[in-house]
């Protein structure tokens, strides 16, 4: 029998096991062409039906309409920092950004590089541990876009609601909590996000932009680059990261079986309740980091008495089968990552330990 742990990485993170056996069973043989997908053209018809199965089952999880172009780009979450700003953001423009913790800094620190940003609203005066109300910033009507990041997968913030943005285009980071909870896509105008989290193996960004937008990409920008260039050739212009979106796609079709994003979020509320009623009722024990009306449903972020306890807590974790839980080295403490492909058994796995680690420590 294959021994599997309880599965709390941040990124890359736990993928559902029906997918993991799916990917498995087709690993030599692909749907009977004597090779893996791993082995084919990207132009071969039998890779093309993957690639826009793809596409078509993320539409259809997204409620997503034919006005926004479903995108696939290699990089990384962290590239899109600079590529959007690279397309969206005119010489003559600004774009605002909120300020919501690490990942939040650096897509403004890559933005920087490009043009004129302006940050908002930041959280870094009490350790990123809310996310921002409509009233705490202003968007200035002539901004190019909105930037947010709407999971923070360090700080364990995630907004409840994405923030107002008018008529300026708004521009999400969604990296650590896409596919996570339905939403509503007529308030975007661009999505990104590095499947490695929620959607998938690490390797492919997902990007969902309006297709109006992509008038705005500068016919100078390299081709691989530009977001009209990759919505135009279906984001096959060049190899695209086949492997990693067949994944994608595996995910996609496990998550439309589920019952779609409805069901993933009413089980994430589930689990996250669990875990967070477990730290509230401890007695000051366990403290979560995130003030309660921004608490992620993703990663859940909290400490113990001292940092001593918290490295005991790691250590016994591990000897439990329950991996992953050391806090993020920027930031210390214990997180949980409890993304869709993490079961509530794991979760009660977890809080059972915690309830038996407070009584052996007090
Ligand atoms: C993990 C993460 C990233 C970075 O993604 P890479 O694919 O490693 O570049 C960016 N934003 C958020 C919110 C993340 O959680």
């Amino acid at each position: 029998m294959t021994h599997r742990v309880h599965n709390f990485n941040a990124g890359p993170a736990a993928l559902p096991l029906p997918v993991l056996e799916l990917a498995q069973r087709d690993l030599l043989d692909y749907a009977g062409s004597g090779m893996s997908i791993l082995e084919m053209s990207h132009r071969s018809t039998l890779y093309e039906q993957v690639h826009n199965q793809t596409i078509a089952d993320l539409r259809e999880l997204l409620e997503c309409s034919e006005d926004y172009a479903i995108l696939f780009m290699g990089g990384g979450g962290q590239s899109q920092f600079a590529l959007l700003a690279m397309n969206l953001l005119a010489p003559d423009a600004h774009a605002d950004y909120l300020d919501t913790g690490s990942w939040s800094v650096s897509a403004i620190r890559e933005a920087q590089k490009i043009g004129a940003v302006r940050t908002l609203w930041s959280g870094a005066d009490t350790h990123y541990d809310r996310v921002p109300m409509p009233h705490d910033y202003e968007v200035d009507g002539s901004a190019a876009y909105l930037h947010y990041t709407s999971n923070n997968t360090i700080a364990g913030t995630q907004f409840a609601l994405p923030p107002e943005s008018g008529d300026v285009p708004l521009v999400c980071d969604m990296s650590s909590d896409i596919l996570s909870q339905p939403i509503d896509m007529s308030r975007f105008g661009l999505i990104y996000a590095g499947a490695q989290k929620n959607a998938g193996p690490a390797g492919v960004t997902i990007v969902i932009i309006r297709r109006d937008l992509l008038e705005r990409c500068p016919s100078g920008l390299s081709a691989t680059f530009n977001y009209a260039e990759l919505a135009s050739k279906n984001s096959l212009l060049n190899t695209p990261p086949v492997f990693a979106i067949y994944m994608v796609g595996l995910v996609a079709q496990y998550l439309l079986d589920q019952g779609g994003l409805e069901a993933m979020a009413t089980r994430n509320a589930q689990k996250a309740t669990l875990l967070y009623e477990t730290i509230d009722r401890s007695d000051g024990f366990y403290r979560g980091c995130a003030q309660p009306h921004s608490r992620s449903l993703m990663n859940v972020t909290f400490r113990l008495p001292s940092e001593e306890l918290e490295a005991r807590f790691v250590a016994e974790s591990i000897e439990a089968d329950l991996i992953g839980l050391k806090g993020h080295r920027s930031v210390g403490g214990i997180r949980a990552s409890i993304y869709n492909a993490v079961p509530l058994e794991s979760v009660q796995a977890l809080t059972t330990f915690m309830t038996d680690f407070r009584q052996r420590c007090e």
